[in-house]
């Protein structure tokens, strides 16, 4: 395995000559969600290359103005799939970040946006960086939600004051167990669950960092239905988080270190396909090296292709399910269409598109946490939609956005449960949760 193609390439004259591929044209900025709530040039993505490309070639200043204008984009990177030059927007604007984060520490005070906090720091560098430390909170996660001290926690409203505390909270699903054929109380994933039945391939299954946490059951989900369509899986304990959050963020060398890490974790494993079953980390994956050497896909694309259907059942699900459609999924990966054929298999089920689809839901990575107001009007819209479809089930394929809706539904009283396509079809598949 060669490690090619790191370090990226986030030069200013890297990023100058992307913006400078932008005409000007103006086609992107319908399809953008903060243009569409403030109707402002400098929330466009036109209008944000434009700033970029001033500040890469120091024509305008990279102050607290700039920094609010770029930190408002969500990175759901709908300009770019509807421009008609294929600007690489995600690039631009992962560059620009990093560009900011490495000025921030010259930067004078008052320019507080631009600063990172330190606990923030702290936590992706220590805690999503170094996902077995989730692995090793999942007890006491468990003993929280078991003990009712949660129910406690939320009742009364103690963490109102702290309003990142209480964001992180409020989004926090009952955290289940790893599947182990023999322990009850595994710790984490085991390195292998072999096939079921006759073999038909050999694949990887990426874990991911908050997904180990918040989204046990899609995980095991996973295992379940590759196993009984005669695929066995790998789960390499030293793989760790994607980078996502690093990169978007701008912490670059971060988000290159753990991209070699993953290489190093899923090489010589001689695999088939690595799967990612949260879209957000599919893109990372699919845009990192390793790509290139194993072909990183999104469980629903897999599952859609894959063989050994003939050899199981599907119970009857006679529900509505809407189905989210993630911009990570949708608008770079280009999946979009793989999970509804997914649930389609399932016999009685009626399957919905969400409407609104083509905007994003305000997860974005942490956005909701940065810019709450305008990821309120985004969630806002979700909800509506949702009481509008009339579905019993909401299927998202990626975690953030499921945590961000099931949040806003469960505060809501709504009885609509929130899961990813694949672990409706496991249940229906007989999996016991
Ligand atoms: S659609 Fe592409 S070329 Fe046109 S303004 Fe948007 S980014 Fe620029
Ligand atoms: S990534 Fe999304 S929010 Fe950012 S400029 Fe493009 S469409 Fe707008």
């Amino acid at each position: 395995m060669k490690l090619t193609n790191l370090p990226l390439d986030f030069s200013s004259a890297s990023l100058l000559a992307e913006a400078n591929r932008c005409v000007a044209c103006g086609l992107c900025l319908p399809h953008c969600p903060t243009y569409r709530i403030t109707l402002s040039e400098a929330d466009s993505p036109r209008g944000r290359i434009a700033l970029m490309s001033g500040v890469a070639s120091e024509r305008i200043p990279m102050n607290a103005r700039f920094a609010l204008h770029i930190d408002r984009c969500l990175t759901c990177r709908a300009c770019e799939a509807v421009c008609p030059n294929h600007v690489a927007y995600g690039h631009l604007i992962d560059g620009t970040r990093a560009m900011m984060t490495e000025a921030s520490s010259a930067l004078p005070k008052r320019d507080v946006t631009m600063q990172k906090s330190r606990l923030r720091t702290l936590v992706e560098r220590e805690f999503i960086a170094k996902p077995t430390r989730l692995d090793a909170v999942r007890p006491l996660v468990r003993l929280y939600q078991t003990s009712g001290l949660q129910a406690l926690v939320r009742k009364s409203g103690i963490l109102g004051k702290t309003k990142f505390a209480a964001a992180l909270e409020a989004q926090l699903p009952f955290v289940g167990i790893p599947c182990s054929a023999s322990n009850k109380t595994a710790k984490s994933w085991q390195a292998i669950y072999p096939a079921t039945g006759s073999l038909r391939g050999e694949i990887g299954l990426f874990l991911g960092c908050v997904a180990r946490l918040a989204d046990v059951a899609t995980l095991n989900a996973a295992i379940f239905v590759l196993n009984r369509l005669g695929y066995t899986v790998h789960v390499p304990p030293t793989q760790t988080c994607c980078g996502a959050l690093h990169q978007h963020g701008g912490d670059i060398t971060t988000a290159e270190h753990l991209a070699r890490q993953n290489m190093t974790a899923f090489d010589r494993l001689n695999l088939h396909a690595i799967i990612s079953t949260a879209s957000g980390c599919g893109v990372q994956l699919t845009e990192s090296p390793l790509n290139s050497f194993i072909k990183v896909i999104d469980i629903s694309d897999f599952l859609e292709k894959a063989e050994g259907w003939n050899d199981v059942r599907i119970s009857p699900l006679p529900y509505k399910i809407a189905v989210h459609e993630p911009c990570s999924l949708r608008n770079v990966l280009h999946g979009a269409a793989h999970p509804y054929a997914l649930l389609a298999r399932i016999p009685g089920a009626s399957i919905v598109p969400l409407s609104g689809n083509d905007q994003c839901c305000g997860a974005a990575g942490t956005y909701f946490l940065d810019q709450p107001e305008m990821a309120k009007v985004l969630l806002d819209d979700k909800i509506a939609a949702m009481d509008k479809s009339g579905g019993h089930y909401l299927a998202t394929s990626n975690i953030g956005c499921a945590l961000h809706m099931a949040s806003a539904l469960r505060q809501a009283g709504s009885k609509i449960e929130v899961l990813h396509p694949v672990t409706l079809l496991a249940r229906q598949m007989g999996m016991p949760f």
